[in-house]
């Protein structure tokens, strides 16, 4: 609104201001007067005329106001914002030279206005004919009118009260010219005022503009420092609003060409949909927004969407075209830093994944450095479900390894009240296991999908309702498979099958390493020829027997076996031969019961340990082997070969205390029975008493027993093995 401006004069000038300021053509001036006049001065009052009806954006000037007395005493009084002080009002006509002139000539001014009401003057000054004469005779010396010429009768009243006062007149005609002058500059002074003013405030504005943009630019070149997405378009929006001095802005983040999230100033909820009609219309970079005062600008970098800008209610509308270009000019850069911002959140989210799997797999390691310290097989799978349930909550983990052509479960870690799933065989083709085979790759199934295979009594059957399953893999060989089932539906997701998939990695080298040490211990602790433990290995185990037995108070018996002269095979038929028969008498031992443990001890001499046999059943079982060789001529190459072989047995007692003194037991056993005759077994605690003699404990009929033999003793292979 273009600002307005009303002129208060004294009541005896409104006819000449009001004139004049029509011959001014200012139609944006009015006039009024105020309640003084010069004739009544006052102090600290002015009464204003028209003051009711004021319009906005007036300003007011007062003109004269010679009859307000400054008082030295009071502060200013509280006048209008503009005020022209003049001397004497008269001077608005005259001009002051004139005024002057005309004082010092003793002349008493007039105007028209004044004039107008000379009577009600004299009277209010209480003057009758006689005492205006006198007063007028003494004071001044002519009466003189400055005519203004708005008043045709100001002449004739001037004439009239010349001629009641008895004093001699004259007619200055002055027009409106001084008047219009001085009204003139009065009223360009008000406007340049105000040119200043706005001039004031547009300098401002331009300051505050740019103070706005430098920190727009500010943020512009801070933009790319930005780590997150979110921080950069709240960045984004700053600047846009301090460029664009707008009243709405809002920011739909893009996604796969969808707005998925809003940021709105203010929020009117409408946003989303005004923002996805707009992405579905807008151009390459930019469309115009339906109303006069806004845009949308496509936020992208290397043709994908990162978000759409919408800027609207802009300060100036007529140049929204020059806004649009800083926008385009902008976007691009907005562009980079929201890419920017993203691959640091991607290469944040993949650090901290890395991290997770390095955690993981170091949280594996370790287990798995446990595992391999588990003291058994059927532990070490335990131990290995067990801590697949840390990782991965389950209601059922199996353990399945391929065996030919089929899948076997090895170990489980269920709830499941006296039901056990191992041993239980399945087609390898069975889904989803077989999906899992094929893939060579984890397999996770909803609720869903599930629910479309055919029921399993390893899935459905347990009522599972989520489902994982990762390979067993050992250099790109499936060598099995680790599942997980959960009742609740949809439960896994990848991070699960990653973790599944580390664990199983680390399980499958776990039990390729376990099952290459358990051949190399095979192999280490076998005897090549007979494929029987070998002597360091039989002394492994009969010193954890020893212990055991010491330890419980248990049993634990011992056989030595030394066959009766072997030299003499090798001689009569070959080394071959007697390598045959060695074989044949170590098969003969193979059929023993599991719990007794059957060694070649060296050369032609093998042992037998039980902890589950006591004296008299293990010396039957000594008694049954004796026969078993003697009676069986085993066939060689060389032909039929009979033999028989000679025993010692011994038992553990409270004194023995080593497995050392019980082999020497034992050993001295056989070399008696080697003593007495060979063929025979002897047992320990029946020839202590008779120190080197033997006690014969049975020479079956039919045996060819070599008792007449006894004569030339010698130590048996194993005592000269103790003794090297
Ligand atoms: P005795 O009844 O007193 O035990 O007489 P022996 O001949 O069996 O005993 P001796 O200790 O004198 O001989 C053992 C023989 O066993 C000597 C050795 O040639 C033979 N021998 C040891 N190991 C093997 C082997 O691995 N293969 C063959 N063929 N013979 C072996
Ligand atoms: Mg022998
Ligand atoms: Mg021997």
């Amino acid at each position: 609104m273009s600002p307005k401006l009303r002129v208060y004069v004294c009541r005896y000038y409104h006819a000449e201001v009001s004139a004049a300021i029509a011959a001014l053509n200012a139609p944006d001036v009015t006039v009024e007067t105020y309640g003084l006049s010069c004739d009544r001065p006052v102090r600290q009052s002015i009464k204003l005329g028209g003051a009711a009806s004021i319009p906005e954006a007036t300003d007011r000037l007062f003109i004269g106001v010679c009859a307000l007395v400054p008082d030295p005493n009071r502060p200013p009084p509280p006048l209008p914002e503009r005020m022209i002080r003049l001397d004497h009002c008269l001077t608005m006509l005259s001009g002051p030279v004139l005024f002057k002139q005309a004082i010092r000539d003793g002349a008493y001014l007039v105007t028209p206005g004044w004039l107008r009401q000379w009577p009600e003057h004299l009277q209010r000054w209480g003057f009758d004919q006689t005492l205006a004469q006198e007063f007028f005779r003494d004071t001044v010396t002519e009466l003189l009118l400055l005519d203004t010429g708005v008043d045709p009768e100001a002449p004739v009243e001037l004439e009239r009260f010349a001629t009641y006062v008895q004093r001699p007149y004259q007619v200055r005609s002055v027009g409106l010219d001084y008047l219009q002058l001085f009204l003139e500059r009065a009223i360009l002074d008000w406007r340049l005022g105000h040119t200043k003013i706005e001039a004031q405030r547009t300098v401002q504005q331009a300051n505050r503009k740019s103070a706005d943009y430098a920190m727009a630019f500010d943020l512009l070149v801070n933009l790319a420092e930005l780590r997150t997405e979110e921080d950069t378009i709240n960045a984004i929006m700053n600047m846009a609003g301090m460029l664009f001095g707008s009243m709405r802005l809002a920011y739909g983040q893009v996604r796969a060409n969808r707005i998925v999230h809003v940021y709105a100033l203010p929020d009117t909820g409408m946003e989303h949909d005004r923002l996805s009609q707009a992405l579905e219309v807008i151009g390459k970079s930019f469309t115009l927004d339906d109303g006069p005062d806004g845009f949308f600008l496509r936020i992208q970098h290397r043709r994908e969407t990162f978000g759409l800008l919408a800027v609207g209610g802009i300060s100036f509308p007529e140049h929204r075209h020059q806004y649009l270009n800083l926008g385009l000019a902008i976007a691009n850069l907005c562009g980079l830093a929201l890419a920017n911002a993203r691959i640091y959140s991607m290469l944040q989210a993949t650090e901290q994944s890395l991290r997770r799997e390095r955690d993981l797999s170091e949280q594996l390691r370790e287990a798995m450095s446990n595992l391999s310290a588990a003291i058994d097989h059927e532990h070490l799978l335990d131990q290995v479900l067990a801590l697949l349930k840390e990782l991965i909550p389950n209601h059922v983990a199996l353990l399945l390894l391929w065996e030919e052509e089929n899948l076997r479960v090895i170990a489980e870690h269920h709830q499941l009240e006296g039901e056990t799933l191992v041993e239980v065989e399945l087609a390898f083709t069975q889904e989803p296991f077989g999906l899992v085979l094929q893939r060579q790759a984890p397999v996770i199934l909803g609720s869903m999908a599930l629910a479309q295979l055919p029921p399993h009594p390893l899935i459905s059957g347990l009522g599972l309702q989520s489902w994982l399953g990762v390979p067993l893999l050992h250099h790109h060989q499936v060598i099995g498979l680790l599942t997980v089932g959960s009742h609740a539906p949809d439960y896994y997701n990848t991070e699960h099958a990653r973790a599944a998939q580390m664990l199983a990695n680390e399980m499958a080298n776990a039990l390729e390493q376990e099952r290459i040490i358990s051949e190399a211990n095979t192999l280490a602790g076998t005897d090549p020829l007979t494929g029987l433990y070998n002597r360091r290995r039989f002394n492994e185990i009969a010193e954890q027997y020893f212990r055991q037995a010491k330890r419980n108070n248990g049993w634990l018996s011992l056989i030595f076996l030394d066959l009766d002269h072997f030299k003499q095979v090798n001689d009569d038929f070959s080394h071959l031969v007697g390598d045959q028969v060695l074989v044949a008498v170590s098969n003969m031992l193979k059929q023993l019961r599991d719990t007794e443990i059957a060694a070649r001890y060296g050369g032609e001499e093998f042992v037998i340990i039980s902890s589950t046999s006591d004296m008299p059943a293990m010396r039957q079982l000594a008694e049954r082997l004796r026969r078993e060789i003697a009676n069986t001529p085993i066939m060689t190459m060389g032909g039929s070969v009979q033999l028989t072989a000679s025993f010692g047995v011994a038992s553990i007692t409270p004194e023995l205390q080593s497995l050392g003194d019980l082999i020497w037991c034992a050993d001295q056993a056989l070399y008696a029975a080697k003593n007495t005759g060979r063929n025979r077994i002897c047992v320990w605690g029946e020839i202590r008493g008779d120190s080197q003699d033997s006690v014969p404990v049975g020479r079956l009929g039919g045996d060819a027993g070599g008792a007449g033999e006894a004569a030339n003793p010698k130590p048996s292979d194993s005592q000269r093995a103790e003794e090297k």
